[in-house]
């Protein structure tokens, strides 16, 4: 069954950028897909500093894609044939025996926290949501353009546009997806966001990227990149995935990914656990985790905030090849991590 508390099609806050990877997992039948929803191929990007010179980095074939998550979770949902509660947040979860009781109504041997950053289920496991995480705070719009702002657009949709604040601690983008415009930029943090915001649409604007009289109600949201913080995966009877365990790519902020390919790792442990869902047998989804995403997280965040990467980034951001081979092949596509093999 899934508990959410939002009806579908709901709005998520995201740029709504997914890597082939996403699609190979889920697989994703591209043609259905596409019938009737946004589904653009991505080719090439545009990447620079903020009020920097800008290059452009193209590939021979398609690769990611922008989807729209109103569509694109609504389609999941659908295609999941899980019993659906919709609209029914998680409002308590008690322990009785080796079962839970969520919303003094459902009875289960297992919970999957599946909830986003602020997962009740995390909370539950003692995650001590918003405040003392080290996040990462992000706002975004995506609207559709009439027809003048389409004309006015110069964002090319197979080309989205990522741009690097000075200080290297966030990036903006402008993404065009098919009729659609996301707009957004994202920080370590969440400190200056407001104001790193307002100075990247100035900045568009200045170029003339985007048209003129977007929207301007901004929507925000935070969340944690693995290795930056620490939160318990696994307890008896319950698992985290997604956002709710803090797993979003530390260089990117790509977070569906990882919450998809965690899905399917939790899938496969609690198949294995065969009806024992003690912490013991549910330790597999951990030790899968970090097979797949790497080290312990201390040890990852020393890699991924080291200033050495920061100094080194700052003065080759202008370069082709690094551009090419590190910012976007290995950063933003993570062409380097193959494909999820279940065994
Ligand atoms: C501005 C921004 C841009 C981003 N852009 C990208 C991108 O382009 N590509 C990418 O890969 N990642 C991107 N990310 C990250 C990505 O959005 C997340 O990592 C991803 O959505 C995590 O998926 P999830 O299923 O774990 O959580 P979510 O997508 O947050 O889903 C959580 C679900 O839980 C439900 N829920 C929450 N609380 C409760 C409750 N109390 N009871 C019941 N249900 C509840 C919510 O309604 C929601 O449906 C972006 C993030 C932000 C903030």
């Amino acid at each position: 069954m899934v508990l959410d508390k939002a009806q579908f099609p709901r709005d998520k806050v995201c740029a709504g950028w997914i890597t082939p990877a996403v699609v190979q997992a889920l697989q994703l039948d591209a043609e259905d897909y596409a019938r009737g929803r946004v589904l653009q191929p991505i080719a090439a990007f545009r990447t620079g500093l903020i009020h920097g010179r800008d290059l452009e980095t193209r590939y021979p074939a398609t690769v990611s894609f922008g989807i729209r998550r109103r569509e694109f979770d609504h389609y999941l949902l659908e295609r999941s044939g899980a019993r659906l509660r919709l609209g029914e947040g998680l409002a308590s979860i008690e322990r009785r025996g080796t079962q839970w009781l969520v919303n003094g109504a459902i009875t289960t041997p297992l919970v999957i926290g599946a909830g986003g950053h602020f997962c009740p289920v995390a909370r539950h496991l003692g995650a001590n949501l918003g405040a003392g995480e080290p996040i990462i705070a992000a706002k975004e719009i995506e609207f559709e353009m009439n027809p003048q702002q389409l004309e006015e657009c110069r964002v090319r949709a197979d080309a989205p546009e990522l741009y690097f604040c000075r200080d290297l601690k966030g990036y903006g983008w402008c993404f065009r997806k098919g009729g659609y415009l996301n707009i957004g930029l994202g920080r370590e943090g969440g400190q200056g966001l407001a104001d790193a915001l307002g100075d990247f649409c100035g900045f568009l604007a200045q170029c003339g990227r985007i048209p003129r009289n977007i929207p301007d109600r901004f929507y925000g949201h935070a969340y944690l990149m693995y290795g930056h913080g620490v939160r318990k995966q696994v307890d008896d009877g319950v698992l985290l995935v997604g956002d709710a365990a803090g797993l979003a790519y530390p260089e990117s902020g790509e977070g569906i990914r990882p919450a998809v390919e965690s899905g399917l790792m939790a899938a496969a442990s609690v198949l294995e656990a065969a009806g024992d869902y003690s912490a013991r047998r549910l330790q597999s989804y951990a030790d899968r985790l970090r097979a797949r995403f790497g080290p312990e997280p201390e040890a990852a965040r020393t890699v991924a905030t080291g200033s050495l990467r920061s100094m080194v980034a700052r003065v080759l951001l202008g370069n082709r090849w690094f551009t090419r081979h590190v910012v976007l092949d290995r950063w933003f596509l993570h062409a380097h991590q193959p494909k999820l093999l279940m065994t």
